[in-house]
């Protein structure tokens, strides 16, 4: 039986990496819903290509995309959308009953439980699209008895080290957006690339990786890795690491989501071992604050994370509109952080209210700062 697919963000870099995969295979899959957020033209160009699907325009119109989602009934439903927007997306995908293809790792960060627990009782799958997290996934799969920190000692994410990695601290407090839009292995969004310059977006994954894995932020390490060949690593109890490697290139994790549980052929170009060099670098925390201000906000857990992210996203903002400079980002981060963020994190409306009130204490601390 052929998979119903939805494509969330499906104009957006992940979006593309994922019509390739399946286009590759018309036999398995359908796809029954496009959504993009604001690029109406890219959209209109895939609505000839997919005239069966329906197509959203999910700028502004929340509504109209949830209640497609309910409507359409997709098996699969790839999030690929940036930003705190995918979180009810996602919770509408999995209330149908569509497994979750997740590329979105707000979806995670902000209600991690509250997802994870929705996931359990509709039945439904989670499989992460982030390429750290597919490896993991992957390999707590094949290596490991239990999916749990029991079984498994460590998990080791990789991170490029982004654009910035070897700034010094002065070079930092002056990058500007275009410094950063110019990263060295991946190809993605605004919004990723500079949270990859600032090191957030390891953060953002380090928390991802705690709730997703059901991991203390203890177990959780991260290493620089400029290449982006080795995708993330788990370190069992024996002492022994088992790694992902592959060409940097989305399509694996997106193919490996989509085909999941099942082992299926695709024909990239393979890694090359004649002209391969891998480095590994311990990470600069004081470089990169928002590193270590994303083991604290997991560590504190409850909604810190969610206020972690909703922080950073209004701070990054404010840097792309030259409001605020790149060291910037941290600083606003921290204060917010030093707030009481302990609540409920079971109720999507406290979720929703952290979310809201984190942006607007950012908001007022960047008007101070600009001051
Ligand atoms: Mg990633």
């Amino acid at each position: 039986m052929k998979k119903r697919i939805a494509l969330l963000g499906a104009t957006g870099s992940i979006g593309k990496s994922s019509l390739d995969i399946i286009s590759r295979d018309k036999e398995r899959f359908d796809v029954v819903l496009l959504s993009a957020h604001s690029n109406r033209k890219a959209l209109d160009m895939l609505s000839e290509q997919f005239p069966s699907a329906v197509c959203v325009s999910a700028e502004n119109n929340t509504e109209k995309l949830l209640s497609s989602i309910a409507e359409t009934k997709p098996d699969v439903t790839i999030n690929g959308i940036s930003g705190a927007a995918g979180l009810l997306p996602s919770i509408a995908a999995i209330n149908c009953g569509s497994d979750l293809a997740l590329a979105n790792k707000e979806t995670v960060v902000m209600a991690g439980n509250l997802v994870i627990n929705l996931a359990k009782e509709k039945k439904v799958n989670i499989v992460p699209v982030d390429s750290e997290h597919s490896a993991v996934f992957h390999l707590l799969k094949a290596f490991a008895q239990e999916e749990n920190e029991n079984a498994v000692n460590e998990i080791i994410l990789t991170a490029s080290g982004g654009p910035f990695r070897n700034y010094n601290l002065r070079e930092l407090e002056n990058a500007t957006a275009q410094d950063a839009l110019s990263h060295p292995t991946w190809n993605m969004g605004t919004k990723i690339t500079i949270d990859s310059a600032s090191m957030a977006n390891k953060g953002l994954e380090v928390i991802e990786a705690c709730k997703l894995f059901n991991f203390p932020p203890e177990k959780i390490k991260v290493v620089i890795h400029p290449q982006s060949i080795v995708h993330s690593m788990i370190r069992l109890l024996n002492g022994v690491i088992y790694a992902q490697l592959s060409k940097p290139d989305m399509r694996h994790p997106v193919h490996d989501a989509l085909y999941w549980p099942e082992a299926y052929p695709l024909n990239l170009d393979s890694l090359d071992f004649n002209s391969l060099t891998l480095e590994f670098y311990k990470p600069d925390l004081q470089k990169f604050p928002m590193l270590s201000l994303a083991f604290e906000a997991a560590k504190k857990g409850n909604l810190y994370t969610c206020a972690y992210n909703a922080a950073n996203e209004i701070a990054v903002n404010a840097f792309l509109e030259q409001k605020i400079k790149f060291t910037d980002i941290p600083r606003i981060t921290e204060h917010v952080l030093m707030l009481d963020w302990n609540g409920d994190e079971m109720n999507l409306d406290v979720i929703l209210k952290s979310d809201s009130e984190a942006r607007l204490r950012a908001i007022s601390y960047i008007k101070k700062l600009s001051n």
